[in-house]
């Protein structure tokens, strides 16, 4: 079997922070069109491999792969392979100065080098996506914070990406927002976007994921269907983290 079936690899992630071991190897593939969800313990490493996954951290050994190419000690091709690979936070990170709109065409304009028209129409398009086209033109500061996670996929999404990761993407938010930002994920989802999501969301995660990872101490620990690990986890580390959060409702 090639390994050409997947759009993602990542292998043996490594990474520490002086003796400190932080990732101790991580590895998974992810198909086209695929939503797995990490979940586990606050500093577990999942933002640190989410990282490493577009080099914005440097893993100290291990290798991942976008559609077979090496983004791994890609040198200067990076630029191109984070393009491919959106990242969506939990603190949005929008440019405070600039419109929503603004936002999203920013990188359209600079990175990619679109007309101004082009990426104007693009902008507005992926802000359609995200039900956030009436508010083109208000400033970060005029919109709730699931209207500027929001704004923040649609900047992810006008990259035409290959994958998304989000890293906590709705734990800053109340509950109502969490809620809307959900249902613009799970619709991409839907569409068949390929997305790794770091969330305690489990409600999110029974209703469009593909696989659920647990990790703890650097390492997966367990991983299955959601159906399997949030309600038979094989693990009492898994069953003591998941019952934390007994209170999902499956959507
Ligand atoms: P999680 O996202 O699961 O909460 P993180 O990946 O953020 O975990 O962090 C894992 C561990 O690595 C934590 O102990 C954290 O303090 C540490 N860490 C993360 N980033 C750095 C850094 N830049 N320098 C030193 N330690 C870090
Ligand atoms: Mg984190």
């Amino acid at each position: 079997m090639g390994a050409d079936k997947y759009i993602l690899r990542v292998e043996d992630i490594h990474k520490a922070y002086g003796d400190r071991e932080v990732l101790k190897g991580v590895s998974f593939n992810v198909r086209k069109g695929e939503t797995k969800v990490f979940i586990g313990p606050s500093g577990t490493g999942k933002s640190t491999l989410l990282r490493c996954i577009n080099q914005l951290t440097l893993p100290d050994q291990g290798r991942v792969f976008l559609n077979d190419e090496e983004v791994t000690n890609s040198g200067t091709r990076i630029n191109y392979f984070r393009q491919k690979i959106g990242m969506v936070f939990q603190n949005f990170y929008l440019f405070d100065h600039l419109t929503a709109v603004r936002n999203v065409e920013v990188a359209l304009l600079k990175v990619k080098k679109m007309d101004a028209a082009a990426a104007r129409e693009k902008a507005l398009e992926e802000l359609r996506r995200v039900g956030m086209e009436d508010w083109a033109d208000h400033y970060p500061a005029e919109l709730s914070g699931g209207q500027a996670q929001r704004v923040s996929i649609a900047r992810a999404l006008a990259m035409d990406p290959d994958v998304i990761l989000f890293d906590e993407p709705t734990s800053a938010l109340d509950p109502e927002l969490t809620r809307e930002v959900l249902e613009v994920m799970k619709n991409l989802a839907r569409q068949g976007m390929t997305m790794l999501v770091v969330t305690h969301e489990m409600g999110f995660a029974l209703s469009v994921a593909n696989e659920v990872l647990f990790m703890e101490h650097g390492k997966v620990v367990e991983r299955g269907t959601p159906a399997q690990l949030l309600n038979d986890p094989a693990f009492t580390r898994t069953k003591n983290f998941i019952g934390k959060f007994r209170d999902y409702n499956e959507e």
